[in-house]
C-alpha cells in the first residue's frame, strides 16, 4: 500500500524523483533495489485516475523485473493477445497477432486501469525500500552552476497543512510525465511540428467487444472515413471499455464545439464502432488532452535525467507510453548505479543510454508518420513488402533496442505527414 501516513523525510538522499507514475515508481523502484536511498516525490494523491490503458508485450520485461508480472496474471485485467486496424471507419485488416510473430511468455500482455496499476508499481517502489511521499508537489529543482543539488518541494500534511522543504540529493530524476518539469523549466522542450494532436475519450459499459479468449481483449484502432480522426477502443475489466478520438488540435478542438458533440461527429464517420457502441452507455463526462507530442532536446545533465513521458511523448496511436517509461526507467536505474559505483554523475555518465533510447523512440515516431499519412497505407505496404511484416510487428510489441528493426523504413521512405501546424519548420 502505499501508505496513507506519510513517511518522515531526511534531508539527503542519493536520488530524489519527481513523479510517481510508471517511470518514477519504476526508477524509484530499482535504484531502491540497488541499495541507494531513493526518495519518490508525487504531487497528487495515489490512486489517481490517468489515460493510457493499454500495454504493450515488451512491457513484460520490466514489469518482471519489478516483480508484477505474477500480480497482474492474477489481475481480472483483459489478456491482450493482438492489435487490429480498421480503416474508412469500416474495413478491418487482419489483428496483429503477436504470438504469431514470436512465442514466447511476452507475447500477451494486458489492458490496465491506470489508476491501479500505478498504484501498485509506486507501492513495488515502497517496498523494495523506497521512500515514497505523495501529496508532494515539487516547486523547484536546485542547482550548484550546472550541477543539480536537490529540490524544494511543497508537502500537504494529512491534516491539509502545507509546507515547503529543500532536500539534498546526488541525482535528481525527472519523471514529472507530461509537466516536463526540468525540460520546461530549462527550456529544453520541442514540440513536434507534425504531431499538434488533442484526444477526446470517454469509458462505455457494454460496448460489443470480439468474442473468444483471443480476441475479446483486443486493442481496435479505426480511422475514420478520410482519416481526419481515429479512434481506440481498449476493453477494461468489468466490461468497461475506454474509447478515444485523436486528430488534429484545430479539428478535434473547433471554437464552440463541447467535446461529446465532437465525438458524436466523429462516431458518425466510424460505422463499425457505432454498431460496437449500439447498447453502450457513456459512463463519464468526457475528457480532453492536446498537445502532447514532444522531446526534450537534452535528456541529462549533470546530477540530473529525464525519463518516461518527462523526456519526451510520441503519440497514443501505438500504446507505447507505458512500455517507454518503464524501459526507460530500467536503463535510467542501471546508469544512475553504474555512474554511482564510478563516482562520475555526469552528463555521459547518467544520460549515454539515451542515445540508443531516442533511436527506439524513432521506431515508433516513424511509424505513427506512416499511420497518418492520407497518400499510405500499411496493409497496402505489406501487401507489396510482406517480407516486412515482421518488423512491424517488432514495432509494435515494443522489441524496438534493435536498429535492424528499422530496416523496413529505407524502403518504406519518408512518409512524413502533412504538417498539423502551418507554421511547421519543415527543416526540424
Ligand atoms: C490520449 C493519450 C492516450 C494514451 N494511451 C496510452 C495507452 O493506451 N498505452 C500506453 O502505454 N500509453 C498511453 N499513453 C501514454 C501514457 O499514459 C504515458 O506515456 C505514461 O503515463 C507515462 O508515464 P510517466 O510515469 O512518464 O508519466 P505519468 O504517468 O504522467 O506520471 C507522472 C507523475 O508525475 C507527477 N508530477 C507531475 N509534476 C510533479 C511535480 N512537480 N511534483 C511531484 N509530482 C509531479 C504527476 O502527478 C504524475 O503522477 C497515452 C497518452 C495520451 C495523451
Amino acid at each position: 500500500m502505499v501508505s496513507s501516513t506519510q513517511p518522515v523525510l531526511n534531508d539527503q538522499y542519493d536520488v530524489v524523483v519527481i513523479g510517481g507514475g510508471p517511470a518514477g515508481a519504476a526508477t524509484g523502484a530499482l535504484l531502491a533495489e540497488y541499495g541507494h536511498s531513493v526518495l519518490v516525490l508525487e504531487r497528487s494523491q495515489f490512486p489517481r485516475f490517468h489515460v493510457g490503458e493499454s500495454l504493450i508485450p515488451e512491457t513484460f520485461w520490466s514489469l518482471k523485473r519489478l516483480g508484477l508480472v505474477d500480480w497482474l496474471r492474477a489481475s481480472a485485467n483483459p489478456r491482450k493477445f493482438s492489435v487490429q486496424f480498421f480503416s474508412d471507419g469500416h474495413r478491418a485488416s487482419r489483428p496483429f497477432y503477436f504470438d504469431e510473430y514470436k512465442q514466447c511468455e511476452s507475447s500477451q500482455t494486458w489492458q490496465v486501469w491506470r489508476d491501479e496499476f500505478d498504484q501498485r508499481v509506486l507501492e513495488r517502489a515502497a517496498e523494495l525500500g523506497a521512500t515514497v511521499h505523495t501529496d508532494a508537489a515539487v516547486l523547484d529543482v536546485l542547482f550548484d552552476g550546472d550541477v543539480a543539488t536537490g529540490v524544494r518541494v511543497r508537502i500537504t500534511d494529512s491534516d491539509g497543512s502545507k509546507s515547503d522543504r529543500e532536500i539534498a540529493s546526488r541525482v535528481v530524476v525527472d519523471a514529472s510525465g507530461q509537466s516536463a518539469f526540468l525540460a520546461s523549466r530549462l527550456g529544453l522542450k520541442d514540440v513536434d511540428p507534425w504531431l499538434q494532436k488533442g484526444s477526446i475519450w470517454n469509458y462505455f459499459e457494454n460496448a460489443r467487444r470480439d468474442e473468444g479468449e483471443r480476441d475479446e481483449g483486443a486493442t481496435l484502432i479505426l480511422q475514420t472515413a478520410d482519416k481526419k480522426s481515429w479512434f481506440w477502443f481498449i476493453p477494461l475489466k468489468d466490461n468497461v471499455t475506454s474509447i478515444g478520438c485523436t486528430g488534429s488540435m484545430s479539428y478535434m478542438f473547433p471554437k464552440g464545439a463541447k467535446p461529446e458533440e465532437t465525438f458524436e461527429r466523429e462516431l458518425a464517420r466510424c460505422p463499425e464502432l457505432v454498431e460496437r457502441l449500439g447498447n453502450a452507455r457513456a459512463l463519464h463526462d468526457f475528457h480532453t488532452t492536446k498537445d502532447y507530442s514532444y522531446y526534450s532536446r537534452d535528456g541529462a545533465g549533470p546530477g540530473w535525467l529525464l525519463v518516461g513521458d518527462a523526456f519526451g511523448f510520441i503519440d497514443p496511436v501505438y500504446s507505447s507510453g507505458v512500455f517507454l517509461a518503464l524501459k526507460s526507467a530500467e536503463l535510467a536505474a542501471d546508469a544512475v548505479h553504474a555512474a554511482f559505483e564510478q563516482d562520475d554523475l555526469s552528463t555521459d555518465a547518467l544520460g549515454g543510454w539515451q542515445v540508443q533510447h531516442r533511436e527506439a523512440v524513432t521506431l515508433f515516431r516513424k511509424l505513427v508518420f506512416a499511420f497518418y499519412n492520407p497518400d499510405f497505407s500499411i496493409g497496402s505496404f505489406l501487401k507489396m513488402h510482406p517480407q516486412f511484416r515482421s518488423n512491424i510487428t517488432d514495432i509494435l510489441i515494443g522489441d524496438v533496442y534493435r536498429p535492424e528493426v528499422g530496416e523496413v523504413f529505407e524502403v518504406m521512405g519518408d512518409v512524413t505527414p502533412p504538417s498539423d501546424r502551418q507554421t511547421a519548420d519543415t527543416s526540424a
